[in-house]
């Protein structure tokens, strides 16, 4: 059994309603691996479905190879006979997903999600019934609620196609730079996912322009919007895009590739702050660090990033960093870095430089 209660009032219910788990069990949204250990393992299954890096790695932690781990953008499984959802923060991850894995559900499909009371709202129910088919939820046990949907196949054969991922173009202000009208492309889930974030747009109007040849790493990339307007002002860069979320990775590309003529200068990598760059590799880091999270562990993230990054430039590289200034960044760089200097201040963000 599972220590939490949402994923604990699930397995009680599949035990106690003798639900099969035999054919292929798919877990979506696990955030610590616990519900998929707590799961009978057998020729690969149960298979996880899940969107972050961080999590992908806790569940290989407990289970090693013995459940298959795909990402958000991995083909799922072809039928699916079992799908507990652990219901995520972002509505749209899980519209997108129900799009992709419905279809593969059938009439004898068991479908169980989870939650805190407090995250399962009406708006998940309705898109459960719209996208699977009839729904209903439990009572609260320990705060925790559980939902069922019955699939619908009829329904699920004729439903609309799915929105996700969108493009929209940024304003065409001279201000952004070279970016300005190009199109960026965002897969469910990613960090404003229908408009420019304020302290991104900021962020652009002072992005650096370096010599040529420079590695160029977008730290937290989201869309990649911030990586892809530096490739724009530096044609010669080398530009790493790096992301703890499949999600945004992938957005990232997509970005990057419909706006970079020549795009062979770039890759894109999914792990956890700075660890995937090797040590002293990087001309300049560009960072808009996580702040929607619970606070203590944004600024964790935060702290994680920024020592990366020093480890990562090289000596007289450079790191910069968007955020809203009440978050004081700039006590962490200068504990980290021993210099910390404001480019440029609005009433709500700062940006600053610290260098290695
Ligand atoms: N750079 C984009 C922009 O300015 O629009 C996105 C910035 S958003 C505030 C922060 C990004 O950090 C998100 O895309 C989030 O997925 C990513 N992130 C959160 N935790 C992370 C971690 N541990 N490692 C790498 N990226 C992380």
């Amino acid at each position: 059994m599972s220590t939490d209660a949402a994923d604990d009032y699930l397995l009680r219910h599949l035990e106690e309603a003798g639900v099969d788990l035999g054919g292929t069990v798919v877990v979506l949204g696990d955030r610590t691996g616990e519900l998929l250990a707590a799961l009978p393992m057998k020729d690969g299954r149960p298979v996880l479905i899940t969107d972050s890096y961080l999590a992908m790695e806790a569940a290989r932690a407990r289970v090693g190879d013995a459940a298959t781990l795909l990402s958000t953008q991995d083909e799922p499984p072809a039928r699916i006979d079992v799908l507990l959802i652990r219901v995520p923060k972002i509505l749209a991850l899980l519209e997108d997903q129900l799009h992709r894995l419905a279809p593969r559900l059938h009439e004898g499909s068991v479908v169980v999600g989870t939650g805190k009371a407090t995250e399962i709202h009406t708006s998940t129910l309705n898109l459960l019934t719209q996208l699977v088919g009839p729904t209903r939820t439990s009572l609260a046990v320990r705060k925790a609620r559980l939902i069922f949907t019955e699939p619908d196949v009829a329904r699920i054969h004729a439903d609309s196609a799915n929105p996700w991922p969108l493009t929209y173009p940024l304003p065409a202000d001279r201000k952004l730079g070279p970016i300005a009208g190009h199109e960026v492309t965002n897969h469910a889930g990613v960090f404003c996912a229908d408009r420019l974030d304020i302290g991104t747009r900021f962020f652009l109007q002072y992005l650096p322009v370096t010599h040529g040849g420079d590695h160029i790493v977008d730290l937290g990339c989201g869309n990649g919007v911030v990586g892809t307007a530096a490739a724009l002002a530096n044609p010669t860069a080398q530009l790493t895009f790096l992301d703890e979320s499949y999600q945004a990775v992938a957005s990232a590309r997509a970005t990057y590739e419909a706006n970079i003529a020549d795009p062979g200068n770039a890759r894109f990598v999914v792990g956890d702050a700075m660890s995937p760059v090797e040590d002293a590799s990087a001309d300049l880091v560009l960072n808009n660090p996580p702040f929607h999270t619970h606070r203590a562990t944004t600024d964790l993230v935060a702290w994680r990033m920024f020592t990366g990054a020093r480890r990562a430039l090289r000596p007289g590289g450079q790191l910069w960093v968007v955020g809203n200034r009440h978050l004081g960044y700039h006590v962490k760089l200068r504990k980290i870095f021993g210099n910390c200097e404001t480019v440029a201040g609005s009433p709500k963000f700062v940006i600053l430089r610290s260098v290695r």
